[in-house]
């Protein structure tokens, strides 16, 4: 008896604490809930977008140096590039298929042009496509002219090959001209990504007209990661780990978390990594997956979004 009613008692004291935590717990929940309500559509609380990176068919041949100082073809090094348009891309729209997620090509023109059908797939699983040069190639070198009509090349490639209209860009190595953006925006793009300075889309004046930015990221970047002698495991538990948080802060503010993925780099371990990842997220309220467009376009229309005097 003695036994049974301090069973009881203990029972009781469980019962109430737990009543106590699920109270707090709910009371913090709504909390959240409704601060996250300004801070992105829809009452998510954190928005996360990918980026898938194609560029397979858009660099020059690969050349090797021999003993005798002259350059031979390396085909070698020409397999790589095709693992992309072979394994990779295939592999990551199923997993993004598995996962219900659209995420962004950026993508080259002459990727486009090499591989059609594969561009063409790629939106019509019904991602975004957005534009990774025309050939694989810096352009911050490029006079006005020539750049002009690389940018221009680069959308009418892949709106030939894909039917989409590219609005986002991404520059090799992430660089650009000081021209890069007006000629963009001439061009009909309404954001990029290369830029690394805050965890949530901003708008800045190019040309005198509003153009929105939606930054990236270098650490959860896969080329970072894993040419850096990173693996799988720790690419999954990196990405947690800032999904984590980024989470937390986004109770009390507007926060993004980007990630980027490259075509001949998505091996299989390093698929499956990310995969988890998705997953990990998935279980978690209020997390939003969306394409660059879907954050520019919030960018542009909110009153709420970040408005800086100048771009840089
Ligand atoms: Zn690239």
């Amino acid at each position: 008896m003695g036994d049974k009613s301090g069973n009881l008692g203990v029972d009781r004291r469980a019962l109430m604490g737990a009543a106590a935590v699920g109270a707090a717990a709910l009371a913090q929940s709504s909390n959240a809930k409704a601060a996250a309500k300004a801070f992105w559509p829809n009452g998510a609380r954190l928005a996360i977008a990918l980026s898938m990176v194609v560029e397979t068919g858009a660099d020059p041949a690969s050349v090797t140096k021999g003993p005798d100082g002259k350059a031979y073809p390396d085909l070698y090094a020409a397999t790589g590039a095709q693992y992309a348009s072979k394994e990779g891309i295939p592999r990551m729209l199923d997993m993004f298929d598995r996962r219900k997620l659209k995420v962004t090509a950026m993508i080259c023109g002459k990727s486009c042009e090499a591989y059609p059908a594969l561009a063409k797939e790629i939106a019509q699983r019904g991602h975004e496509m957005g534009a990774h040069g025309y050939q694989h190639d810096v352009q911050y070198n490029m006079d006005r002219d020539t750049e002009r009509t690389f940018i221009q090349n680069a959308r009418d490639s892949i709106e030939k090959a894909t039917g989409q209209r590219p609005v986002g860009w991404n520059g090799r190595g992430q660089l650009r001209s000081a021209n890069t953006l007006e000629l963009a925006q001439e061009a009909g793009f309404i954001y990029h990504i290369d830029d690394v300075s805050r965890d949530e889309p901003f708008v800045a004046p190019v040309n005198g007209k509003p153009f929105a930015v939606v930054p990236y990221t270098n650490h959860l970047n896969d080329f970072s990661y894993f040419n850096n002698h990173g693996v799988g495991p720790g690419f999954a538990a990196e990405l947690k780990y800032e999904f984590d948080a980024l989470y937390a802060e986004g109770a009390t503010r507007r926060r993004m978390m980007v990630v980027t993925m490259h075509d001949a780099l998505s091996r299989a371990s390093r698929v499956h990594a990310f995969e988890e990842f998705a997953a990990y997220a998935q279980k978690h309220t209020g997390v939003w997956f969306a394409k660059g467009a879907d954050l520019a376009k919030w960018a542009l229309e909110s009153p709420d979004s970040i408005k800086e005097a100048k771009m840089i």
